[in-house]
């Protein structure tokens, strides 16, 4: 009989739980056992709403303290030598993942192209591998103790190479296979004994352009893994396995999972090269937004995969792990109901694979309900008025200049005579720290308590600190602190029309830092200035220049929930002309040097390369929409942190940003060396101090930095700032590593 699953289930809790355990815990103020104690409550309540919405398939070891890449690094025993003298294995955990004073953290990076951040493996020539299975084997059991067995979840072994980093010259960190295999299969064995019938073994690069390399390594590893213990469900997502279906569907496995949210064209062709032999999972409800499912449109969908392959072979899931998913659409009191029928959270999710799977064993008439109130909440949204604005729809379809007035030499020239700063020049990314009191004070402000004018003094007070505490550290370009800023992109979108806001949406960033992604449901205006009041204030404290700060619009287009009834491109656009004019209220105020980050601008190119131009196209011609209306002699500023350039630099390039900050510390600048051999044209801020590690960097790091990074970039090219916004740090740190980034620079110039 066909079988309802799920892939995994978001870990941080509805309130934030694990969020709050963790910090506390960071901090000293709790101990070990409190946090597992917060994290085992969490995995008990997450599989229990499991169990109580119908899921037949329930996951286990998908919860994480802090990433499953970090995770599987510490299972298969790729502990980086650096931290080896660490025998407590929690210090052990997060000191891989956020650094000590001794040893700086692993790199981190994007989960393929959503905005979760994994940690990247380290791996060595000669890289032994071992096995330390206690956490599946402990959650499993644990679920096991509440009645419940589940199917847990591994990364698979060529995920997990392919993801991780080499750190000696010539290795391929696919050649380790062969002694991580064993590694998997040991494991493997000791799931069946616990009792484990399946496996869910993740491959989502599976849904990528792989090496002929990788394609052996599918092949060496699953003809071990295959029979190595219990029934493995080779689980991908995130796009269709189009080249790799027949590699996929040989694999001797028990199962497979695809994604038909994002690629439901692919089902014909999996459907007609699945063995006999093999369980099909089709993942139907979108795990990744929060659109509630047509579900009389899945259903046919998974009609398809039944009449092909018949119900016994069949599971119904959602298309990938809910983890970027928010927890519970019923603890949205906040919004209104037309709104909130469209909507669909992990919860809400689960209760639609049910429904599906309920359908599909007795008949459409069992699910009717849930039928029925899918039916008409489609029907209402498509027809609903507050979702068109044909004004937004005509302005969106007039041309508009895409060039600056003149070329980046010409500008360049009249921006030096406008702000005449010295060589290596100092800023910083925007944010200052979000101290205690500017959080008590926003809430204090969204509660009522603490009125209009009360806050703005508060700010007004902030901002001045902000503002006199760099002008004594001699930084050059001074920022004025985002403390009215909630987040980057909710605190655009609560100023746009077309954006709504949950009250408790939150989707795990990384480690314990969540974000509330904004919902755009219609088309998208700015009814008003968005950054003028803050901008212009705090430039009116200093004869410095101050640096206006907004958010590019493909990140905001990134970092929200977006609509589906029309091009993502569309959607951009009209954020792009929003964000145009908010730039060019700046820059009639006086506000010469304005920055429009688009850290997320890397992350949404597609995962297969014959996409990519199509996608870079739209999404170029957005940040060039809001930044080319100004005048030469305003200087453009972008940020990029956590990618690889070295594949989209003609792209960066086309940007045509007069001066990029990029995040490099943690890669100890080899991410420049993309802007180097590229011989980039315009200015660059490689950072020089990793801003999510609490360990401020000494001036000699700094200086090294630097002066590895004039290797490779003119020096008269290059500005001294940190990786990103400081708004996750301390005072101190901030003020000791900003001391430091400007004695870095006086150091340079001498
Ligand atoms: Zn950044």
């Amino acid at each position: 009989m066909t079988r309802s699953a799920n892939l995994g289930f978001p870990r941080i809790g509805l309130h934030r739980e694990l969020k709050k355990a963790l910090e506390s815990y960071w901090k000293g103020d709790s101990d070990a056992a409190a946090l597992h104690a917060t994290a085992g409550a969490l995995r008990a309540r997450h599989w229990a709403l499991q169990h109580e919405a119908g899921i037949d398939i329930i996951p286990s070891n998908d919860f994480s303290l802090y990433d499953h890449v970090l995770d599987t690094a510490v299972l298969v025993g790729a502990i980086p030598p650096r931290f080896a003298g660490i025998a407590d294995p929690d210090q052990l955990y997060f000191a891989m993942a956020r650094g000590t004073d001794a040893a700086p953290a692993m790199e981190m990076t994007k989960w393929f192209d959503t905005n979760y951040h994994f940690i990247v493996p380290e791996l060595h020539a000669g890289q032994n591998f071992s096995l330390t299975p206690d956490k599946p084997l402990a959650h499993y059991r644990e679920a096991r103790a509440l009645g419940l067995a589940t199917r847990p979840v591994i990364l698979g072994p060529v995920t997990f190479l392919s993801l991780a980093k080499a750190k000696d010259d010539g290795l391929d960190p696919l050649d380790l296979l062969d002694g991580l295999v064993p590694v998997y299969a040991d494991l493997f064995a000791r799931l069946a004994a616990e009792g484990a019938e399946w496996v869910q073994v993740d491959e989502p690069v599976l849904a990528l352009d792989l090496s002929d390399g990788q394609k052996a390594a599918f092949e060496t590893a699953y003809a071990r893994l295959g029979k190595a213990g219990p029934k493995v469900l080779l689980t991908t997502y995130f796009g269709a396995l189009r080249d790799n279906t027949g590699l996929t569907t040989a694999l001797p496995v028990a199962g497979l999972h695809i994604d038909l949210v994002r690629a439901p064209e692919q089902l014909d062709a999996v459907l007609s090269a699945l063995p006999a032999d093999k369980i099909l999972s089709v993942g139907v409800v979108d795990g990744r937004n929060i659109w509630r499912t047509d579900l009389d449109a899945a259903l046919a969908l998974v009609g398809r995969a039944w009449d092909s392959i018949g119900p016994d072979r069949l599971e119904i899931a959602p298309s990938c792990s809910l983890l970027h998913s928010p927890v519970d659409l019923d603890a949205e009191t906040g919004l209104d109901a037309e709104l909130k029928s469209w909507l669909a959270f992990a919860r809400q999710k689960l209760d639609e694979v049910a429904a599906l799977t309920l359908a599909m064993q007795q008949g459409r008439g069992a699910a009717k309900a849930a039928f029925e109130a899918s039916a008409a909440s489609i029907a209402a949204h498509k027809a609903s008025a507050r979702i068109h604005k044909p004004a937004v729809v005509a302005r969106a379809a007039q041309s508009i200049a895409l060039d600056r007035a003149s070329p980046f030499a010409t500008r360049r020239q009249r921006q030096r005579a406008r702000f005449g700063l010295p060589a290596y020049p100092t800023t910083t990314i925007g944010s200052f720290p979000q101290t205690r009191e500017v959080r008590e004070a926003r809430a204090a402000f969204r509660k009522g308590v603490l009125d209009q004018a009360g806050y703005d003094a508060f700010l007004e007070a902030e901002t001045e600190k902000a503002v006199r505490i760099q002008e004594e550290l001699g930084l050059d370009v001074l920022v004025h602190g985002e403390f009215e800023r909630n987040d980057m992109v909710e605190y655009f979108g609560e100023q746009l029309d077309g954006f709504a806001f949950t009250r408790n949406g939150w989707v795990q960033s990384y480690g314990s830092r969540c974000v509330k992604p904004p919902v755009i449901y219609g088309d998208v205006s700015r009814p008003a200035p968005m950054t003028l009041r803050w901008s212009s204030f705090a430039a009116s404290l200093t004869d410095r220049p101050m640096k206006g700060m907004l958010t590019g619009p493909v990140t905001i287009l990134q970092w929200s929930f977006v609509r589906v009834d029309q091009p993502r491109s569309q959607t951009c656009r009209q954020i792009g002309l929003a964000i145009r004019d908010e730039v060019l209220d700046l820059e009639k105020a006086g506000i010469g040097i304005i920055q429009i980050d688009e850290p997320a601008l890397r992350e949404g190119l597609p995962l297969r390369q014959a996409d990519w131009g199509a996608y870079l196209r739209w999404a170029v011609d957005c940040f060039r929409l809001a930044a080319s209306g100004v005048a030469d002699d305003t200087q453009i500023h972008t940020h990029m942190c956590y990618a690889e350039f070295n594949d989209i630099m003609p792209a960066i390039a086309e940007m045509d940003a007069d001066v990029i900050s990029i995040e490099t510390s943690r890669s100890d600048m080899e991410l420049l060396e993309a802007f180097s051999t590229f011989n980039y044209p315009n200015e660059i801020g490689p950072g020089v101090w990793d801003i999510h590690s609490p360990r401020v960097p000494g001036q000699a790091d700094m200086e090294a930095l630097m002066r590895k990074a004039a290797e490779g970039i003119p020096a008269d090219h290059l500005w001294v700032n940190p990786d990103c916004g400081l708004k996750t740090r301390a005072w101190p740190e901030v003020k000791a590593s900003l001391a430091h980034l400007v004695a870095t620079a006086r150091a340079l110039r001498a």
